[in-house]
């Protein structure tokens, strides 16, 4: 799923389900972006710092074995579990949501990925579910995955601004969803 999709669809979840505080929602959107900052950090070293190809970036460096390691403690369910635990045991209700999230984002994650899936049971286990379907491959389903995954984004949109959402939030909700429309429309609909 994309990033920013975890941040809305988790945030709105959880404050369903937990009628959330204002610093616990800025939590869960935070705990939807953690798992792929390694991702946007290894991106920025490939191409300004190692100033990789970007065919080679995807295609190659992605799979490199530390990257691919960095990215499995950071999608693994056991460790956010783990964190969990620990966070309940202590009260800290923050680090609470924070993996609460985590473990959201990774389940979103988990039947969306095909070739690119993450290692979700990582240290416990380096398997990966090959999902038929991809977030954003055309080969595999990508063109409705991608619509049904820009729909909920949107629904949860219209859902948090008749709620909640202040000035740079609502600028915020209203920009993803028009940059998932505009490249749905150039990606799989070819506009
Ligand atoms: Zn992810």
């Amino acid at each position: 799923m994309n990033t920013p999709s975890h941040a809305i669809l988790n945030l709105v979840s959880l404050d369903a389900a937990l009628s959330l505080t204002p610093t616990l929602r800025w939590t869960a959107m935070l705990g939807g972006i953690l798992p792929d900052v390694p991702i946007f950090g290894f991106y920025i070293w490939a191409k300004f710092i190692a100033k990789l190809p970007e065919s080679q970036i995807w295609s190659e460096a992605y799979y490199w074995p530390l990257n691919q390691t960095i990215v499995a403690i950071s999608h693994s369910i056991p460790l956010a579990l783990l964190g969990l635990a620990i966070a309940t045991w202590q009260r800290w209700p923050i680090v609470q949501v924070l993996c609460l999230s985590c473990i959201l984002h990774d389940l979103g994650d988990l039947p969306l990925h095909h070739e690119d899936a993450h290692r979700h049971f990582f240290p416990l286990s380096d398997w990966r579910f090959i999902s038929p379907v991809s977030y954003w491959d055309p080969k595999h389903y990508g063109a409705i995955a991608a619509g049904c995954e820009f729909t909920a984004v949107a629904i949860a949109s219209l859902w948090l601004s008749g709620r909640s959402a202040t000035k740079i939030g609502a600028i915020v909700l209203v920009g993803v969803n028009l940059l998932y429309g505009l490249g749905y429309a150039r990606f799989y609909l070819k506009l």
